[in-house]
């Protein structure tokens, strides 16, 4: 199958409508169309056909039982495939839709298993990305969409990704430059209990405290080991997401210490004949001496560390680094978000140096 790839971004109105008419159409016919969220970019089917949406697990080589979220363009979409709405899955919508918030809740009979993984809830979300509005709008279908990679490689946040990975397997792919975010959307389940954060993400606890009297975490994301006996409550976040050619290890502690442990790792392994690469940040990426370096952001701005993540990982993976180093982040609001990616694709590797006072509290606070 050939795969085009569509410029939707810096090209006229009329050319937009074309493309848009296009994927609308894809769609209809029960095919798959990526486009870009303003989370990462998305692999799109219709929600509500089965064969299409078998068609996304085909594509992406994804396991069959890690469901699809489902996007809509207005909030009424909800009562279409949701059984109940609580007052309380209301006030979030109203207050972070549209945006990086995905709401689990019980699914009418509508929804078929191939877009839940054989679920009874649905997972939705109404993204705020414009192209996504308008594709979803102009489909006239509820979209079921995972992240658009190759299952086990990082989400797409340029188009380029998504055609690395998708080229020959799906007809179209709407370009609207990168993303914003670039890390997926926070889920929360409110189909149940408690409302329960199955994964973090932009969204975090504290905002959404704002308007749940209560917010929990689900055990199996939160903190930093892998925990081989808790289910995760989203099947999604029991896989290990990115399983890089070479090992990335993460370092924590004070920073002074945290660049000479990584330079002494580049080190032996570099003597070892080994290509190392290390992602410091802009704050200390002058400190580090190895084949290939890069900053993932500012340390002041946890959003520009979210949104250099995956691209910088693809990089590491493309110049086929035999081991990679990086600094870590403080587990607080994006942090912990950003830190849930970096362990999984690390694999937990995590080397915590002997903590001093400054780390300590920069850690309370
Ligand atoms: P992706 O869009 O690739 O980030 O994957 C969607 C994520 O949503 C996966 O981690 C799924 O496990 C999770 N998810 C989708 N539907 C449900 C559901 N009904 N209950 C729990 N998690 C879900
Ligand atoms: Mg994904």
């Amino acid at each position: 199958m050939e795969t085009e790839l569509l410029n939707i971004e810096s090209v006229s109105s009329k050319q937009k409508a074309a493309a848009l008419r296009k994927a609308g159409e894809i769609i209809r016919e029960g095919g798959l169309v990526a486009f870009p969220t303003e989370t990462v970019y998305g692999l799109g089917a219709d929600a509500l056909n089965a064969e299409a949406a078998a068609k996304i697990y085909a594509a992406k080589g994804r396991p069959s039982d890690n469901p699809l979220i489902v996007h809509i363009h207005d909030i009424s979409q909800v009562y279409e495939i949701a059984e109940e709405v609580p007052d309380e899955a209301k006030a979030v919508m109203e207050k972070f839709w549209p945006g990086p918030l995905t709401i689990i809740l019980n699914k009418k009979s509508c929804v078929p298993d191939g877009t839940t993984g054989g679920l009874h809830t649905v997972a939705i979300r109404m993204p705020s990305h414009p192209i996504a509005r308008d594709f979803i709008r102009e489909s006239g279908r509820m979209i079921a969409a995972p992240s658009a990679n190759t299952s086990g490689r990082p989400s797409p946040t340029l188009a380029s990704h998504v055609y690395e990975d998708m080229q020959g397997r799906i007809p179209l792919i709407l370009d609207g430059g990168a993303v914003g975010i670039g890390i997926e959307s926070t889920i929360i389940d409110m189909s149940t209990g408690i409302p329960t954060i199955l994964r973090p993400g932009y969204i975090t606890k504290d905002m959404l405290e704002e308007v749940l009297p209560e917010v929990k975490i689900d055990p199996a994301v939160s903190g930093r080991t892998m925990k081989k006996d808790i289910v995760a409550k989203a099947p999604g976040m029991k896989y290990r997401h990115y399983a890089p050619k070479g090992q990335l290890t993460l370092v924590e502690g004070d920073k002074d210490k945290v660049i000479a442990k990584i330079n002494e790792l580049v080190r032996e392994k570099k003597e070892e004949g080994y290509k190392v690469g290390v992602i410091g940040t802009d704050e200390t990426l002058d400190a580090y001496h190895a084949d290939i370096l890069r900053s993932i952001g500012s340390r002041q701005k946890p959003e520009s560390v979210a949104a250099n993540l995956y691209r910088i990982l693809r990089e590491f993976d493309d110049l086929e680094c035999d081991y990679m180093y990086s600094e870590s982040f403080f587990e607080q609001g994006l942090g912990n978000a950003i830190m849930n990616r970096m362990l999984k694709a690390a694999g937990y590797h995590l080397i915590t140096l002997q903590e001093g006072l400054v780390w300590i509290i920069a850690r309370l606070l």
